[in-house]
């Protein structure tokens, strides 16, 4: 699984789709940027999802907030007091961990160097080989089974869960059953918050301490009557935005999958108080369909009910999506009863409610939200279209097959050869063509080769232009997944496209 996700992380580089960021002075840690072809993938993952989500609802519209926010905002949402990570200290590494690292670096660390051991002494002992029996002899092997362990683990679920009374209690009771233990020392626990402040204003003294917007969704809450009432919404409505959303996340690893600057895709839909329960099932369901129409496999979705819940929601779930590191959150779904709007009347002194002239009454509506992290999205579509096929004749090759609608470039037009007037030929398919789709043009290399780089670039068709071409204006249209040839008319090249990567 680790060789998988290094070929992810690859292949996004050398085929220009993902490079760390400011590589030149040699990156900045969980910051990226999008590629030649990256921008076009995500532009395509944008799009599909504002079709989706505005287009196809009559009830749902557009809104485009800036980042930076009063900061009274934050304040109001709860993220200046409650959004932090919980964090512990480690003397001897110097190192500062949070809840699943701390499982991962060590828990599973000593769990992976168990198996090992048990491994290797399976193979020097061959048949006789007693694994109960090894476990309870060999003091290196009892070492990383050890109570050390098990309350490693028990301190990473208390500090992910913030119950951080508990990890003190853990960290007590590690150095009394562990106390010759290579990772004790670890220090007190504290709360950290995951926003980035930044400031407005030029001299010192009147500057305003601002935030980067740690999620999209306050944009939304802070427009909801303005929305409402220019667009003459009636409830149930929905508000959507994409936009970059900013945390200063202490540990940012697994590439794309946490990052410090991302973007999210959010929508908040307004209903009457007392039926948001409904709503919270509809969108979680509606959601859930929208993932399965890219063809990524059903296999890999699974919902995961929240048990506890965030201070806003009354109920919450994610949908998991299997990433080359296992199931983890790509989207949450949540329903946000009236926290943030009555936050934001409290501390506006504004209205926000919603008059109903059926009844001829207002209150303040309830909200379900659903949040899907676009770079999350790129990562599960890119990881899961990544193959390596081994072909009839033995050969491989690798191809990203990716849902068409989503693919960067939809065909790449290659003249067979390079004179004759074929690559003229070429260069005018490309001038019909370009009006609807993106299209490339390559000349270089035998069309074989042509074919498999397209392949790894995630090209449905390859159109070929050969000799036969100049005489009947037909051509070879290429299929990227069967690989699959068909001559056809240059006319009808439009149709056949669209049919496959519209939206
Ligand atoms: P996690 O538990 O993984 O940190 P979260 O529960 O904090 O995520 P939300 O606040 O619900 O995430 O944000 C909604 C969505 O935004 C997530 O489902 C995820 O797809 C995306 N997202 C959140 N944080 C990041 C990040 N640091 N990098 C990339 N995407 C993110």
């Amino acid at each position: 699984q680790e060789d998988i996700f290094k070929n992810v992380v690859s292949h996004a580089k050398e085929y220009g789709f993902i490079f760390p960021s400011s590589e030149i002075y040699d990156g900045l840690s969980a910051v990226y940027d999008y590629a030649q072809n990256g921008v076009e993938l995500k532009k395509n993952i944008r799009e599909y999802w504002w079709k989706a989500m505005v287009q196809m609802h009559e009830n749902i519209v557009g809104l485009d907030a800036a980042i930076l926010m009063h900061p009274t905002t934050w304040k109001a949402s709860g993220h200046v007091d409650a959004f932090n990570d919980p964090l512990i200290d480690n003397k001897d590494s110097k190192k500062r961990y949070r809840a699943d690292v701390l499982i991962e670096d060590y828990a599973e660390k000593l769990n992976l160097k168990a198996k090992k051991e048990i491994e290797k002494a399976r193979e020097r002992f061959g048949e006789a080989f007693d694994e109960e029996q090894y476990k309870t002899t060999n003091p290196r092997v009892m070492e990383y089974l050890s109570k050390e362990r098990e309350i490693l683990e028990r301190m990473g679920k208390s500090l992910g869960n913030g119950d951080l009374e508990d990890v003190k209690a853990l960290i007590e009771e590690l150095e009394i059953a562990c106390p010759e233990s290579g990772s004790r020392n670890w220090t007190d626990v504290k709360q950290f918050n995951l926003m980035f402040g930044t400031k407005l204003g030029a001299s010192a003294e009147n500057a305003m301490d601002l935030y980067l917007r740690p999620e999209t969704a306050q944009g939304i809450f802070v427009n909801f009557l303005n929305v409402q009432k220019t667009g003459r919404m009636k409830i149930p409505f929905g508000i959507a935005q994409t936009g970059k959303a900013f945390r200063n996340e202490i540990v940012a690893r697994q590439f794309i999958f946490r990052m410090r600057e991302f973007e999210q895709m959010e929508m908040q839909f307004f209903v009457k108080p007392g039926e948001e329960m409904k709503w919270y099932d509809y969108w979680k369901e509606t959601r859930l369909k929208w993932h399965l129409s890219l063809g990524l496999g059903k296999q890999n979705y699974r919902f995961h009910d929240h048990e506890k819940l965030a201070h806003y929601a009354n109920a919450a779930a994610d949908i998991e999506f299997n990433f080359p590191f296992g199931f983890k959150e790509l989207e949450g779904i949540h329903s946000r009863t009236d926290f943030d709007l009555k936050a934001h009347e409290q501390y506006s002194g504004k209205k926000l409610q919603y008059f109903d002239n059926d009844t001829n009454s207002s209150y303040v509506p309830y909200v379900v939200e659903t949040s899907v992290g676009l770079d999350r999205m790129f990562l599960a579509v890119f990881a899961t279209s990544l193959k390596e096929e081994t072909l009839e004749d033995g050969s491989t090759r690798t191809v990203l097959s990716l849902p068409s609608v989503l693919a960067p470039t939809k065909a790449a037009v290659l003249p067979l050869i390079k004179k004759d007037g074929l690559p003229e030929v070429a260069k005018d398919i490309i001038e019909d063509l370009k009006w609807d789709f993106n299209v490339a043009y390559d000349e270089k290399d035998a069309v074989g080769r042509r074919y498999r780089r397209q392949d790894a670039l995630g090209t449905p068709f390859c159109i070929t232009v050969d000799h036969q071409t100049l005489e009947d204006n037909t051509v070879t249209i290429r299929h990227r997944d069967s690989m699959k040839q068909d001559r056809v008319a240059i006319t009808e090249l439009r149709n056949i496209i669209n049919q496959e990567v519209s939206m």
